[in-house]
């Protein structure tokens, strides 16, 4: 694909960006927060300025974090397309204002250019009933209010790598995929296909995380709304933004910060002790799901990063075959797991830039 592309990727606070030309990264980088649009624009126009493709901009592409259960596959943007984004505002009040802000902003400035959506969703399409439906009145089934999972780009890539490392073979078994970063989920996928994730109808559930609580007891929001008046936009900030390791250690949402502070602060210590028990819980229970494990993925700031973070959550597992060979796992190589272990453990760098930038390549060309 001759031309530039430029991947935007915006999370619940920051928007980072990647270059692609001629279907190469040339560049990526963090473009500032989510607020502020206009800084973030300018410093898209310095980089394609920077690299003299001002001109040569052939597609944009966005991560878009829930496309309901209205879009699948990525999409060019058009006036009705954005329209239909918006009626899914109030599922993800989050992430999604600001992420059409994004696309209309993209719109105004690179005229006649197409802007790509491409959903975080669309990964966990084929949850059978079971994973998807949540135990309420069936109405709010009916109304949408069902498991989505997210992080779908990043597990879409992890696939595809692992596929060219270790062979399709492998990606037919029995496969968990930890993307353990600020946030954190989890994907079971047999046959290819997403059997299971650990987030739900919003990111804040599943595993503790940065600063989300995963999982809670729902009967904790109408005891905090009758014992301090607290509201339901109120409790959801507070699930979302200062619970998980942040809330519990009163100190930091940071892995690498916590474990720096653990000998010394037993509440960083209890943050991380609550972030591996749960994440080893969690596989558990997704390889009961699958009946079994074949491959275990560690990906994401924490599982690419943290030799110590995947050996606390792989310790207890030998009874699902899983046998961590310390030294590979030290040194970060790509199969953490010993030869002889049943079920192999892979460290793989997620990229939901490239992701991206293909689908725009993709769409564009058609
Ligand atoms: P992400 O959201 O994928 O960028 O991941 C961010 C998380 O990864 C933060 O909690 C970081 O502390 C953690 N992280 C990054 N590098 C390391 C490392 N070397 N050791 C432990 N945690 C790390």
């Amino acid at each position: 694909m001759d031309g530039a592309v430029v991947t935007i990727n915006a999370g619940s606070s920051s928007v980072k960006f990647a270059l692609f030309r001629d279907g190469k990264r040339i560049e990526s980088g963090a473009g500032g927060r989510l607020d502020d649009v206009a800084g973030f624009m300018s410093e898209v126009g310095r980089l394609l300025r920077a690299h003299g493709v001002e001109r040569s901009l052939v597609g944009v592409g966005h991560r878009i974090v829930h496309g309901g259960s209205r879009f699948f596959e990525p999409v060019i943007a058009s006036g009705e397309i954005l329209a239909e984004l918006r009626q899914l505002m109030p599922f993800d009040p989050e992430h999604l204002p600001a992420e059409i802000a994004l696309v209309e902003a993209c719109t105004r400035v690179f005229a006649g250019v197409p802007q790509v959506l491409c959903f975080d969703t669309a990964f966990h399409r084929d949850l059978p009933i079971v994973a998807r439906m949540l135990a309420i009145p069936r109405k709010y089934f009916d109304a949408g209010v069902r498991r989505y999972g997210f992080h779908g780009l990043s597990y879409t890539y992890l696939m595809q790598e692992l596929e060219r490392v270790a062979g399709a073979k492998t990606t037919r078994g029995r496969v968990i995929l930890a993307h353990l970063g600020n946030g954190a989920s989890r994907a079971s996928v047999r046959e290819g296909r997403c059997v299971d994730t650990t987030m739900a109808f919003t990111p804040t559930a599943g595993l503790v995380m940065g600063t989300r609580s995963g999982d809670l007891d729902p009967g904790i929001a109408a005891y905090l709304a009758r014992s301090e008046g607290m509201s339901a936009e109120q409790f959801a900030a507070m699930a979302s933004s200062r619970s998980g390791m942040l809330g519990v250690s009163e100190t930091s949402s940071d892995v690498r910060e916590l474990l720096e502070r653990e000998k010394s602060d037993p509440r960083a210590a209890e943050a991380i002790g609550l972030f591996c028990f749960q994440a080893r819980k969690w596989i558990g229970a997704l390889a009961a799901g699958l009946g079994g494990l074949d491959v275990l993925v560690f990906s994401g700031g924490i599982g690419e990063n943290s030799a110590v973070i995947r050996g606390r959550i792989c310790e207890g597992l030998e009874f699902l075959g899983i046998d961590l060979d310390a030294g590979r796992n030290e040194r970060g190589e790509a199969v953490i797991s010993r030869e002889e272990s049943m079920a192999s453990v892979r460290v793989i760098r997620t990229d939901e830039e490239s992701v991206i930038a293909e689908a725009v390549c993709r769409l564009i060309e058609t």
